[in-house]
């Protein structure tokens, strides 16, 4: 089975992406996903993260106090690396997980992808994708989908998108790329052109 790995910046279309790909009938895991099931009440995560930043990281009702973490993590590049430290070995534990599973399958899926937003910025995911494909666009047109999708203003947007790596850092680790400055129809070609290229070189 091959491992593909889907990434691209904030609001590039990821998530577009790979949905055309599911319905391809092709397994898709998502980091960002695993990410929010992980802190879900009763899993350990969630009690670590309350355990290191104090009762405030909850809410009344037991579940993650999302504004207030985001905000204590901020400014605070030391918080970030704590939450960090809590999750990101957990995300990738859970995807190796995944992928063993669907290797179990009789017969497996010709391949796999794996949504990772921070691909390129983490390195953490390399050992496990035979690929990577990276959803492109001009910032620009990013920036204005970010604002429109988030309902973020452009300061924020664009510290956003300064926080991410450059598009050339993102371009320079791509096996693959699909163009996404234009219509979403535009997209399925390129998924299809990009989906028969997969299943290839898997056989
Ligand atoms: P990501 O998962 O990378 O954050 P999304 O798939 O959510 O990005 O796409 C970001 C926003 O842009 C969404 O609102 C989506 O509907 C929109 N979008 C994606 N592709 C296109 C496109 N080709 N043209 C116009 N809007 C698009």
């Amino acid at each position: 089975m091959l491992v593909v790995g889907l990434t691209g910046g904030v609001a590039s279309g990821k998530s577009t992406v790979a949905s055309l790909f599911a319905s391809d009938g092709v397994p898709v895991i998502d980091t960002d996903l695993i990410a929010r099931e992980l802190v879900t009440p009763g899993q350990p995560a969630l009690a670590e993260i309350a355990a290191r930043f104090g009762p405030d990281a909850l809410s009344t009702d037991g579940t993650l106090n999302r504004p207030w973490l985001r905000q204590r993590i901020f400014a605070d590049e030391a918080a970030r690396k704590v939450l960090e430290s809590i999750l990101h070995p957990r995300i990738r534990a859970e995807v190796q997980r995944r992928l063993e599973a669907l290797r179990l399958q009789t017969p497996p899926p010709a391949y796999a992808l794996v949504v990772i937003p921070l691909l390129v910025e983490t390195g953490a995911y390399d050992a496990l994708l035979d690929r990577v494909l990276v959803v492109d666009l001009p910032e620009d047109l990013q920036l204005q989908r970010l604002m429109t999708r988030d309902g973020v203003e452009e300061p924020l947007a664009r510290a956003m998108l300064a926080a991410q790596a450059s598009r050339e850092a993102r371009l320079a680790r791509a096996d693959d790329v699909i163009n996404n400055r234009g219509a979403p129809d535009d997209l399925m070609e390129q998924v299809e052109r990009l989906h028969r290229l997969y299943a290839g070189l898997a056989a």
